[in-house]
């Protein structure tokens, strides 16, 4: 049997439980559960926080895992991006209050910027030669500058308006991020079927996202003007 994380509530939670079921993957009970088995597909899933998701997928808990990509490089666990699912997109940017001039990423140099995703913007700031203090808080980044916690902030962004409504302005994309699937790498051969599995249902998910399917009456006649038609 298969096992997969994902999210147990939060941001992830609905489009993975969908696209489980567009798979044509039945789940029991809901995620008031730590886990539940699919009716129709030799599937277990655990519901877990995203941020250990990649830790037990590591640790062989859970053989594949759906989490964002941001969460995925931050804990970097050595396990395989093997899908990316093309949600739960954002992007991880830095942030300065409204007020700040800003011109370059050099005027970062020297600031104290508060996170979640310590890992990621250490690296990013080293690649370019900035020096800055990073302060690592769990939750609520955004408010950091307005109580005097830091200059800066480097937290994830959809739609920009979290930034905003405190005064902030984005000023860096360090990362674009989606919702990927991940895979323990010495999954059993067993497992490895199932998993290449579900990735042909995965695909022909997204491929028929991507086609209509039409059906009309239409005179023998006109078939070849309708097929030129809808190729062009
Ligand atoms: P958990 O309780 O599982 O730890 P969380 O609060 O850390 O949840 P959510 O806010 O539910 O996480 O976000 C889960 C994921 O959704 C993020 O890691 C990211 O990949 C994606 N995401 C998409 N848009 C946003 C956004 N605007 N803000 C935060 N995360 C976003
Ligand atoms: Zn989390």
């Amino acid at each position: 049997m298969l096992k997969i994380a994902i999210q147990k509530s939060g941001r992830l939670y609905e489009d993975s439980v969908k696209l489980l079921k567009e798979c044509g993957i039945q789940l029991n009970n809901g995620h008031k559960q730590l886990k539940t088995t699919a009716e129709n597909f030799p599937l277990e899933v655990y519901f877990l926080r995203d941020d250990d998701i990649p830790q037990y997928v590591y640790d062989g808990v859970a053989d594949i895992g759906i989490v964002g990509e941001n969460v995925l490089l931050e804990k970097a666990k050595d396990i395989d991006l093997v899908f990316r699912l093309g949600f739960g997109k954002c992007r991880l940017s830095i942030a300065v209050p409204k007020s700040m001039p800003y011109q370059t990423v050099a005027d970062l140099d020297g600031l104290k910027i508060a996170t979640s995703y310590c890992s990621i913007l250490k690296k990013y700031l080293h690649d370019k030669g900035i020096t800055a203090e990073i302060h690592e808080i769990s939750g609520s980044v955004e408010i950091a500058p307005g109580i005097g916690l830091a200059d800066a902030i480097c937290d994830l962004v959809s739609s920009g308006s979290t930034l905003f409504t405190n005064g902030l302005k984005e000023v860096e994309v360090i990362l674009r991020s989606e919702a990927v699937l991940t895979a323990n790498k010495d999954l059993s051969e067993d497992n490895t079927a199932l998993l290449e599995k579900l990735l042909l249902r995965i695909n022909s998910v997204k491929t028929a996202k991507n086609n209509k399917y039409i059906m009309l009456n239409a005179p023998n006649i006109q078939l070849q003007n309708i097929f030129h038609c809808y190729r062009a």
